[in-house]
């Protein structure tokens, strides 16, 4: 099976699955540019590729058509696109990710079956994506905006 993995995925999980694992480019950047060390135990193992641009064109006009644009980043559309390309499932826990890859036909599935566990400690959320993430950063690994702490339930 073909795995494709967005940032919250990756952040979230402590050891990649045994599956084929793809990243876009740009979740690779992501983890880069917070200086995420699993990069360095993952790097390897995590296969980098590109989506098409006809693939990337349509997840754009269904993400419109969901009313889901607005709130998914450049690189969560080339997730998505990544998906339809390869014929795998997306390790996501965003919802909007979540809801266009049903609407397209993608498998998807949130992190890990201990998935709502992990949520209940992703207490800070960024003030632009939105994104959740269990620690607190100096800024939004994703798009660099300030975290606030919330108690989430
Ligand atoms: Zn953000």
């Amino acid at each position: 099976m073909v795995i494709i993995l967005d940032s919250s995925a990756l952040f979230s999980m402590e050891n990649l699955p045994e599956e084929d694992c793809v990243c876009p480019p740009g979740v690779i950047a992501e983890l880069r540019k917070y200086e995420d060390r699993r990069l360095d135990l993952w790097g390897d193992l995590l296969r980098v590729s590109d989506c098409s641009e006809e693939s990337l064109e349509k997840v754009k006009e269904e993400a419109r058509k969901s009313g889901d644009l607005g709130r998914l980043s450049p690189v969560d559309l080339t997730v998505i696109a990544l998906g339809l390309d390869l014929g795998g499932t997306v390790l996501s826990d965003d919802y909007s990710i979540e809801n266009v890859c049903s609407k397209l036909g993608i498998g998807y599935k949130p992190v890990g079956t201990k998935g709502i566990k992990k949520v209940e400690k992703w207490n800070y959320q960024c003030i632009g994506c939105k994104k959740w993430f269990k620690e607190k950063m100096p800024e939004c690994p994703i798009c660099g905006s300030p975290m606030k702490a919330h108690r989430r339930h």
